[in-house]
């Protein structure tokens, strides 16, 4: 990012880290001749292609072709972005990040404080529920509610008993008050904020506990549950519950389950299904979104079996797509919720479980069915209204899908195609300006008169974010680029090798004039969606193009073969043509 401050930061954390010990607590290198070699961590393999080069503190694999210093390292290996890596290598260099002001220094410390409080609250409560009688009403709930203290203990749940026992506690333990009541764990009047509740620490993705939700024990309270007020530590609509403890899962497994309750994971995490996650204390945020896309590209959504539920499936469906997610909705047939769906199947539940996942429609798939729920498809009214409805559900996706799912639609339905074309003024009105307006790579959204090729907005996407050529670079090759945009890239690749995501600002000046230009223009108006999702989708369609255009031009060449009755060229040119439309629909059905 080319803002000096930021720069500054970087520079200094990089100087003060070696990349050979951050690789080494991943991967065992072997140092032979200058460089280190070690199994790479982002492929798999059998024999050693990662290089590690402590000279030019940078990194490359022979096999995968990733590459780049010790923040591409980390973003890659903690599954974190630019800005928290740095924070990670900051901690670990002992940099400050940036000259805190007085009042940014204060915020900064209060937060440790918090997090230390928060901490020290989930200890105590974890402790009193094992540990003591006074814990004995939570054991109980527990057990009625089939949790093991095994996954329990995971989950660090504990009780807080009733009146002060968490103050006194702290009284005792010369802990301040002030900021246990700054974090939501007392009352005005001192006395425990969670007494007589089951207590679940909400905890980030690393396992810092940031707020608790917490279930009465007590027949006669009203509220079951309480969470913690937001504080500097916990913004609502920011955290997904269970991902610390199903980060690994979801990796291994490729996709994300996601439920709406926190017992409804913590039961998931009981039965074996341990990428389950939950939203926690609200409806699904875009944030949150981000943040799971972090972990996969694939959210397996179980939300509660009612009306409600329903609705906030398809939300989901529709914030995912967003984001270039793919969905797909298991229904808990016969049960309110996830909880007591495999509470119910007890020893079969993971059977069941893999059975209901299977049988899980796509997220579209969910709200087609949903859109005609209730209505006889042989009777013409009827027809028409689903197929308003089907309207109305398909013009919330990103536009550049809208077109497939309109003819899987039509498949889907057996309508004739104008009952499902798009109205003009639903296309222009559809009320969602920024799901259906804003497309999935921003192309759409460019001021009208500006046209720009694919090719130049994937050259500014990488002057504002050089990572991207990781994955970029293995999409396409440079002959794949038009001719105009072709140096440039070539020129941007080779400085990106020799000196990371920092060397274009340094080797800008020795680019051509217009190259020069095009590079400053993007950073100082970068285009609307910075990301490197957007960036490989660009380079994919780039490479269709191409293929395409190869293949009318075999198909031209075939005409003519034929013509000339040269049949051994037919044969070639025939398998060609094949072998390129097969790879053409295989990336079509991909994207
Ligand atoms: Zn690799």
């Amino acid at each position: 990012m080319p803002t000096p401050s930021s720069d500054d930061a970087f520079a200094e954390v990089k100087a003060k880290v070696d990349l050979v010990k951050v690789v080494q607590e991943h991967v065992r290198l072997t140092k032979r001749n200058k460089d280190f070699w070690g199994l790479c961590p982002f492929h798999q393999e059998d024999s050693p292609s990662f290089k590690v080069n402590p000279q030019m503190q940078s990194w490359y694999c022979f096999g995968c072709e990733r590459s780049g210093d010790v923040f591409t390292f980390v973003e890659l290996i903690e599954k974190t972005d630019k800005r928290g890596a740095l924070q990670l290598l900051a901690e670990r260099a002992g940099v400050e990040l940036k000259k805190l002001s007085p009042e940014q220094k204060e915020r900064s410390d209060s937060r440790k404080r918090l997090l230390a409080m928060l901490k020290l609250a989930a200890q105590f409560y974890e402790y009193v529920l094992w540990s003591t009688p006074a814990g004995e009403p939570g054991r109980r709930l527990l057990g009625s509610r089939q949790v093991k203290e095994e996954t329990a203990r995971r989950f660090q749940i504990g009780y807080d008993p009733a009146g002060r026992g968490f103050a006194d506690y702290l009284r005792a333990k010369k802990r301040s008050l002030a900021d246990a009541q700054e974090a939501g764990l007392l009352r005005r009047d001192g006395t425990d904020f969670f007494a007589e509740r089951v207590v679940i620490p909400i905890r980030d993705e690393r396992g810092q506990p940031l707020a608790f939700t917490a279930r009465t024990v007590r027949q006669d309270e009203q509220r079951k549950y309480i969470n913690s007020p937001e504080t500097p530590a916990y913004v609502k609509g920011r955290v997904i519950f269970g991902l610390d403890l199903a980060r690994d899962d979801i990796a291994r497994r490729g996709h994300a389950v996601l439920m709406e309750g926190q017992f409804d994971v913590i039961t998931a995490h009981g039965a074996g299904i341990q990428n389950a996650v939950a939203s926690s204390g609200t409806a699904l945020t875009d944030d949150q979104v981000r943040l799971l896309k972090r972990f996969t590209d694939e959210l397996l959504l179980v939300f509660d079996a009612d009306r409600a539920g329903r609705q906030a499936a398809q939300k989901a469906v529709l914030l995912a797509a967003g984001h270039q997610m793919r969905t797909r909705v298991a229904s808990v047939e016969g049960a309110k919720d996830p909880d007591e769906y495999l509470r119910a199947a007890g020893e079969d539940a993971a059977k069941r479980w893999e059975e209901l996942a299977t049988k899980a429609p796509s997220g579209f798939e969910f709200g087609m069915e949903e859109a005609a729920a209730g209505l006889n498809l042989s009777n013409a009214n009827h027809v028409e209204l689903a197929a308003r409805r089907l309207r109305e559900w398909i013009a919330q996706f990103p536009t550049p899908i809208q077109e497939e799912y309109r003819e899987r639609a039509k498949r889907w339905m057996g309508v004739s195609g104008h009952l499902l074309a798009a109205e003009p003024d639903e296309r222009r009105n559809s009320g969602r300006p920024n799901t259906a307006k804003v497309g999935k790579n921003g192309l759409e959204t460019l001021p009208a008169g500006k046209k720009i090729t694919v090719g130049r907005y994937l050259l500014q996407l990488l002057a504002v974010r050089p990572v991207a050529f990781d994955r970029v670079r293995t999409k396409i090759t440079p002959d794949e680029l038009d001719e105009e945009d072709r140096g440039i890239y070539v020129r941007m690749l080779e400085t990106y090798e020799r000196g990371g995501v920092f060397g274009l600002e340094k080797e800008l000046a020795g680019y051509p004039a217009e190259e020069q230009d095009l590079i400053r223009r993007a950073w100082a108006a970068p285009p609307p969606n910075v990301d490197e999702e957007v960036a490989v989708e660009l380079a994919e369609r780039i490479r269709l193009d191409r293929m395409k255009g190869r293949h009318s031009g075999i198909i031209r060449e075939l005409s003519e073969a034929e013509r000339g009755k040269d049949s051994e060229r037919v044969a070639r040119l025939e398998a060609e043509a094949r072998e390129l439309a097969r790879a053409i629909a295989d990336m079509e059905r991909r994207g």
